[in-house]
């Protein structure tokens, strides 16, 4: 097998050589990074930027084979070294290698999420498993591992500063989680388990995309009149169903959440949301996209891999990386949660089971009730409209509040200029200050287009970090977003979930703005899963707080202020239903850690695994796991294999975080310091809890998010 991919290699490498010059002229990442200079790279434009008007999709693959190239070249030359193993000559030179391929990896795979076409897609096909192999190659060079393992070894005799010190172990430990010290004879089977995963992980994910798009509920004119759906909701699925030309019916209903839950939650007919919901939850249970084999495939070969690694466990392997590092503080975080979120859905299960009497007299509340009657009793109880809302959170108010507060905290100024190089149109570029240095460059990019995937992200064009000789990289940094469109002469109009969303994906901006670290690896985003949603999500306490939000919060034509009994009301409406919301995300999240903490090859059946592990934790059969394991895609073809709890951990700390500021004032200059200067400036150049606790002075409590989620 080796063999054959080494003489693949080898044909591409001298496809390469032949056309070497006309690409060297031609394409701007090799034009940008001289092969006789073992420079950063140099564009020729502001700070640097990536120019991007003149890359085409062409120049990727080219830029991308050149790229490791030379970083294997660069890589021979640190094992050859005859000089003794050192820091400089082996962790920072293996730090400090890969410059071009850095490049193009930062461009390609944010502009194939962003402005994809098939062209794009067609390059990832043909570039990931390349690069997968090429990071194989490192991890499992048996000279390069023993050159670093010298110097770990040595590491507290060496004189290293703490970053140094960091980078080392690190290192060591990347090198060790990927496999350099498995044995010769298993390193085979080691290689041939990940290249299953690879493609096992990447079968589920389209197998669900492909079950959610393949069941659609249309209705006519005539049935849609009575169901209580919302003029939006109908707007859009007539939209939907026009914009299908095989589709017969007026209105199309999908499974996609914008179209699902809704309907979930206005639709009166008991016997329609009964199908959808059965619709929702039976997908890729079938003979049709099938996720049963590949489950028990994944759960046995994650298995297999880490005890090939020396854990006993899926779970213990993942974690032993992450700032929980046991699967026992997780299910410690998780069941503190679990018992009052149950409670608290128990009650207002009876409350709907009231309302469903009066509806249905004798029925038992159903699953594909819950979200109903919930939606009704909000509306009874708050009166919360969204249209009343909207007007106060126009796009540029809210973008000003945000920037606003970054001001108030941090001192940053945010300087529009649209002159910078672009890698789309519609985004928009700033220059952010810090005094009068500008310390980060922030795309953003806010509306719908159909290159741009769902969702909203923070990402980097490129990591901060300094150079060889102390000079400071600037992070190039985007916020990729997907807001309501302006229409007519309405400016975009957020919702409070929008602003929400937009508060976060800064809050992640800004962990990488106020980086301030020697290494790449170790800086800004690059932290552990269960660490890196700590500073998004303390930003959306900002944005909810009833002070901040009169700052921003403004009508879009008349300039008045948030009234206070809207505040009110979506203070008020905020921790309505958490006990549903709750109780589905933590039985998620321990069925996660369900399938990675079995220690011997397990069959996995479904639905039995997923019903014996709810039973155990006595989930209500009113509500299942937020998602069902047939389309559970964080675990079985995202990365948050053992890793959804992180979601909750991180909400331990933002509440607990955000409990300092409430404290001492939400714009507390030294408590904003402690903040900037122990958590977002440093990476990951130290433990996560050593950097939390130096800010906050104590160990992080649960009691803030009891209270702040109305569980206490
Ligand atoms: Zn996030």
């Amino acid at each position: 097998m080796k063999k054959t991919l080494l003489t693949i290699g080898c044909a591409a490498l001298l496809l390469m050589t032949a056309c070497k010059n006309k690409n060297n002229m031609e394409n701007p990442f090799l034009a940008a990074f001289p092969a006789d200079e073992q420079t950063q790279g140099q564009w020729n434009t502001p700070y640097n930027i990536p120019d991007f008007k003149k890359i085409k999709p062409e120049h990727y693959m080219p830029a991308f084979e050149e790229g490791i190239k030379r970083q294997k070249a660069e890589i021979d030359a640190i094992v050859n070294n005859s000089e003794a193993p050192t820091f400089a000559n082996t962790i920072e030179a293996l730090e400090q290698s890969g410059a071009l391929l850095n490049e193009v990896s930062g461009v390609f795979f944010n502009l194939a999420e962003s402005n994809n076409s098939k062209e794009m897609e067609k390059i990832a096909e043909g570039v990931s498993p390349k690069l997968a192999a090429h990071g194989d190659d490192i991890m499992l060079n048996a000279k390069l591992f023993e050159r670093v393992k010298t110097v770990y070894d040595q590491r507290e005799s060496l004189g290293l500063t703490g970053e140094q010190l960091r980078l080392t172990e690190e290192t060591y430990k990347n090198f060790v989680r990927n496999g350099a010290h498995i044995p010769a004879d298993k390193q085979e089977r080691f290689r041939e388990i990940n290249s299953l995963l690879a493609s096992l992980t990447l079968r589920f994910g389209n197998n669900v995309l492909k079950a959610t798009n393949y069941l659609t509920l249309g209705l006519r004119e005539d049935q849609v009149a009575n169901l209580g759906l919302t003029a939006d909701q109908l707007a859009a699925a007539k939209e939907a169903a026009e914009a299908d030309s095989s589709f017969k019916e007026a209105y199309k209903f999908t499974l996609h959440m914008p179209s699902w839950e809704p309907f979930m939650q206005n639709c009166n007919n008991r016997d329609m949301r009964e199908i959808m919901w059965s619709d929702y939850t039976h997908r890729c249970v079938g003979a049709d996209g099938d996720n049963l084999a590949i489950i028990d495939s994944i759960v046995n070969l994650r298995l297999e891999r880490a005890q090939i690694l020396g854990f006993e466990s899926h779970a213990a392997y993942t974690l032993d990386d992450c700032l929980a590092k046991t699967p026992e503080a997780v299910y410690k975080c998780l069941m503190d949660l679990w018992e009052p979120a149950l409670k608290k859905a128990k009650q207002e299960r009876d409350e709907y089971q009231k309302m469903l009497e009066k509806d249905h007299p004798g029925e038992k509340l159903q699953p594909w009730d819950w979200r109903y009657y919930c939606e009704k009793l909000r509306k009874e109880r708050y009166a919360l409209n969204e249209d009343e809302i909207r007007p106060y959170f126009s796009l540029d108010n809210v973008r000003e509040g945000a920037f606003n507060v970054a001001n108030k905290l941090y001192g940053l100024t945010f300087r529009e200029n649209n002159k910078l190089p672009k890698y789309h149109p519609d985004a928009v570029s700033y220059e952010v200050l810090d005094g009068d240095k500008v310390i980060a460059i922030l795309y953003m990019d806010f509306f719908p287009r159909e290159s741009k995937r769902s969702g909203a992200w923070m990402t980097n064009f490129r990591e901060q970090s300094y150079t060889k000789d102390g000079k400071k990289i600037i992070p190039l940094v985007s916020l990729v977003l997907n807001f309501t469109k302006p229409s007519g002469d309405k400016p975009s109009l957020l919702n409070f979930d929008e602003t929400t969303t937009l508060f976060h994906e800064f809050g992640h901006s800004l962990h990488s703005i106020l980086s301030d670290c020697r290494y790449e690896s170790l800086s800004g985003t690059n932290v552990s899963r269960d660490f890196v949603e700590l500073p998004s999500q303390v930003m959306e306490q900002w944005a909810g707080y009833p002070e901040v939000m009169k700052m921003y919060a403004k009508h879009y034509k008349t300039g008045e202020v948030i009234p206070d009994s809207l505040i009110n009301k979506i203070e008020a409406a905020s921790t309505y239903g958490q006990g549903f919301i709750n109780t589905e995300l933590i039985a998620a999240s321990l069925l996660d850690m369900a399938y990675a903490n079995i220690s011997e090859p397990t069959e996995i059946k479904f639905p039995d695994f997923e019903d014996a592990e709810m039973q155990k934790i006595g989930l209500i059969p009113e509500i299942i796991s937020r998602y069902r394991s047939t389309y559970f895609q964080h675990v079985f073809s995202g990365g948050y294999s053992a890793g959804y709890y992180g979601y909750t951990w991180a909400a331990v700390l933002d509440n607990d975080a955000f409990e300092a500021f409430k404290e001492n004032g939400v714009f507390d200059k030294k408590t904003a310091d402690a903040f900037r200067y122990n958590v977002l400036q440093n990476g990951n150049t130290e433990d996560a809890m050593v950097l939390y606790k130096r800010f906050r002075g104590q160990e992080p409590s649960i009691e803030p998010l009891l209270k702040n989620r109305g569980l206490k």
